[in-house]
């Protein structure tokens, strides 16, 4: 085992827990619209779809084919074309509203707090994110993860995405981080573990969904819990 000083961990899907924060959003909006009275899908059905939609479309985002903007704009037309809502019936402000609620919900995933309370003393501990300035912010406040971390790196402010080495380099640069004695925590394995290993730093692949993949990865995870175990 490496001796590391920095651990850089990925936000949404990692820490933060985005499916059940965003569904109990989706669920709020679908009562506060009255969706269900319009006859046309389950609430369960609008969270599915809205995850079809929005992997979709992230992994267009990260693969540079759309931006920010486009993201936005698509995402619920898309997610209520599928689910055969007319436009008339559409709210019009669903994605404003989205955008401000989700990032208010508080859940991590089992056992970030007890893992960053101890990793916190141990090592520096950064975030790298491909998601956005403001909404990123907003969630860790709302979670009370915020205080843990000293440099937060997200792709807007870099201007690049992982798993682009630049914002690696920006990383270690901004924390005084060396590759060698940094680790990256994240769930993606082209993003996360593809882009740190390129960079020449270890990686943890958080892996809760137990998916089956074939990548070379320096350590893979159930739960945040092992890494406590680990390190
Ligand atoms: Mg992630």
């Amino acid at each position: 085992m490496k001796t590391y000083k920095h651990i850089f961990f990925d936000l949404d899907h990692t820490l933060w827990d985005y499916e059940g924060n965003a569904g109990e959003a989706l669920r709020e909006l679908y009562d506060h619209h009255r969706l269900g009275e319009k006859g046309m899908f389950s609430k369960a059905e609008l969270v599915t779809t809205f995850f079809e939609v929005n992997d979709m479309l992230w992994d267009a985002y990260n693969h540079h084919r759309i931006q920010r903007k486009d993201l936005r704009e698509r995402r619920f037309p898309t997610i209520f074309k599928r689910l055969g809502l007319p436009i008339e019936l559409r709210p019009k402000n669903i994605e404003l509203e989205y955008i401000a609620l989700s990032p208010t919900k508080d859940k991590v995933f089992d056992h970030a707090h007890e893992l960053l309370d101890y990793l916190n003393p141990k090592y520096d501990l950064h975030i790298i994110t491909n998601g956005f300035d403001d909404i990123q912010g907003t969630k860790m406040s709302s979670s009370r993860l915020d205080h843990y971390f000293k440099v937060i790196i997200t792709s807007e402010t870099a201007g690049f995405r992982k798993p682009d080495p630049r914002i690696f380099q920006l990383a270690l640069d901004k924390s005084g981080a060396e590759a060698g004695h940094s680790l990256m925590v994240g769930d993606n394995l082209r993003a996360d573990i593809g882009g740190a290993r390129d960079f020449g730093m270890d990686q943890v692949f958080f892996n809760p969904g137990r998916k089956s993949h074939t990548e070379r990865v320096t350590y893979e995870i159930r739960g945040l819990k092992e890494l406590i175990s680990l390190l």
